[in-house]
């Protein structure tokens, strides 16, 4: 095993598991994402600690256990079309990867979207759509998703978030003000967009979700 696999299934024991995260393809998905990968080498040793890093333009990755919790959330399969927000580094759009079918991924900064995009190719992962633009209007021409996750704290749910969810499917956001939020998950019961599950996941702390749905700059 070399030392970033190890450092890896320490994270998941220590760091995951040990918190109640249960599933075991999220936690075999992040013994197997090499995350030190998606941060810049000055960062390496800090690449499987309990904490968000830096990753440019004031961005972060997210912290390990946040990104398995949300996941969790999302009960995925391995049939599912799921549609991210925030694509940042790409490491959650890893995880995904490895356990939908199909993943598309919205990213406002142009430079973090070419940065992911080119490690998610060196790992393999080409079936990936990573599109530059404000998320918050969601990706109508794919819709409907079974699973959506945004990686960035919201002021409110987007609306068109909610109208692009499948029946049965789930919404992973932090909702709340700039500086903590809630995460919630949504999930869809009928065709009426009005008519969902609201259900509490506990604290966080995100960067802004900006755009027209979200906070102004
Ligand atoms: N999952 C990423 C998290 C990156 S931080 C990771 O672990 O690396 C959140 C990202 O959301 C930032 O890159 C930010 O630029 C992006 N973002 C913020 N508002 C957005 C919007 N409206 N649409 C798409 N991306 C957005």
């Amino acid at each position: 095993m070399d030392r970033f696999k190890r450092q890896r299934v320490k994270m998941v024991d220590s760091q995951i598991r040990s918190r109640g995260v249960a599933d075991i393809r999220v936690l075999k998905a992040m013994e197997k994402i090499p995350r030190h990968l998606f941060i810049d080498e000055g960062l390496i040793d800090q690449a499987y600690n309990d904490n968000p890093l830096p990753i440019g333009e004031r961005q972060t990755i997210s912290q390990p256990y946040m990104v398995a919790v949300m996941t969790e959330a999302l009960e995925l399969q391995g049939s599912e079309k799921v549609l991210e927000l925030g694509t940042g580094s790409g490491y959650q759009t890893a995880i995904l990867a490895e356990l939908a079918e199909r993943v598309f991924s919205i990213e406002r900064i142009s430079l973090l979207a070419s940065k992911a995009r080119k490690v998610l190719e060196s790992l393999g992962y080409f079936s990936v759509v990573i599109r530059v633009g404000d998320g918050t209007y969601g990706w109508s021409e794919e819709a409907p998703f079974d699973g959506i996750i945004v990686s960035a704290g919201s002021p409110d749910i987007p609306r068109p978030l909610v109208e692009q969810l499948a029946v049965g499917g789930r919404l992973v956001i932090p909702v709340g003000g700039r500086y903590s939020q809630t995460l919630y998950r949504v999930t869809r019961l009928s065709e009426n967009v009005e008519d969902v599950k609201k259900e509490d996941l506990g604290g966080c702390r995100f960067v802004n979700l900006i755009g027209e749905h979200g906070w102004r700059e």
